[in-house]
């Protein structure tokens, strides 16, 4: 048979459970890689590998999220790399009383061209017999391909789904190496937002004695807020000068910006903190590299 393969882009508003999902499908067999492929905003956060396939989810962020938080350019951009996908998975949640897609976005799906599976999510906090009215109604909204109600804390559903995806998939090549586990999970993709911000904010001596490093990564109980804590290394007094900038001027737009691209990443709010630490010779000392994340040369 042949081999199957395609990109499936995971859409729907923060917290619905996009990344519970992502993680438990991917399970063991995770390969998570950060790069960007063409366009910057085809976000590959995951590479699932299957016996005679491969599923390669994007992050799309911007379709769902606040108003306001987003232009319309944005948006935009963001059904634009949907269009391009071989598969589109909403989620949404099944509690009465709310409206399960925004409005407007049935229409937007409607010129799309790949095919949508409606997903809702955590049907194990609903009573069974409310899934059929539900399930009917959402079917009057749009003609998704397939309406598939799971559990993805539960783990429930996941194999239908995984069937559904592998059907609807076209035949295509290996996109990533059944070998490549790199674990860069959003963690990692953190750092490297702020990574970024340096090399566009500084001085180009600056850049290449950075590493960053994310010492703490917590999601709010209470309210969906992410609170991370990293820490810039560089080598020299000097280079932390300017990364600090002219009272503070310098790292608060880093960290400003940083933050802003961290919440369209991971879909929620997030509180930053970074210090910057003067570490000598890092970048000689192959232990620490290690540390870092980074291969060496
Ligand atoms: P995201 O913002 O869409 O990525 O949502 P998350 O994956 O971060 O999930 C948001 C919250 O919903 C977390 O507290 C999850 O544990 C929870 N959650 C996700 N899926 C399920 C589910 O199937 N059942 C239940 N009960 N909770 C879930
Ligand atoms: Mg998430």
């Amino acid at each position: 048979m042949a081999y199957k393969s395609g990109f499936i882009a995971l859409i729907g508003a923060p917290n619905v459970g996009k990344s519970t999902l992502m993680n438990a499908l991917l399970g063991q067999k995770l390969s998570i890689v950060s790069s960007r492929p063409q366009t910057t905003r085809n976000r590959i956060v995951g590479v699932k590998h299957v016996p005679g396939g491969q599923f390669v989810f994007l992050d799309t962020p911007g379709i769902l999220e606040p108003k306001g938080l987003l232009n319309q350019a944005l948006v935009q951009a963001a059904l634009k790399t949907i269009g391009d996908v071989n598969l589109v998975l909403l989620l949404i949640e099944p509690f009465a009383g709310q409206a399960p897609i925004p409005e407007g976005l049935a229409q937007k799906l409607i010129r799309l061209k790949p095919p949508v599976f409606l997903i809702i999510n955590k049907i194990d906090l609903i009573d069974k017999r409310d899934l059929l009215p539900l399930i009917n109604r959402m079917a009057t909204l749009f003609s998704f391909q397939e309406i598939i109600p799971l559990s993805a804390l539960k783990k429930e559903g996941l194999a239908i789904l995984e069937q559904k995806i592998f059907e609807v998939l076209p035949e295509g090549p290996p996109y990533f190496p059944e070998e490549m586990v790199t674990d860069l999970s959003e963690r990692f993709l953190v750092g490297e937002i702020i990574r970024e911000k340096i090399f566009r904010l500084t001085s180009r001596e600056v850049p290449y004695a950075v590493a960053v490093t994310v010492e703490s990564f917590k999601e709010r109980e209470d309210k969906p807020l992410i609170h991370i804590q990293a820490t810039i290394h560089v080598e020299r007094d000097s280079q932390k000068g300017i990364l600090i900038g002219k009272g503070g001027g310098m790292l608060k737009t880093i960290a400003q910006q940083a933050r802003q691209d961290m919440e369209r990443l991971l879909g929620t709010k997030v509180f930053l903190e970074v210090w910057v630490r003067v570490e000598k010779n890092w970048s000689r000392d192959s232990r620490q590299i290690r540390r870092f994340g980074y291969e060496e040369a």
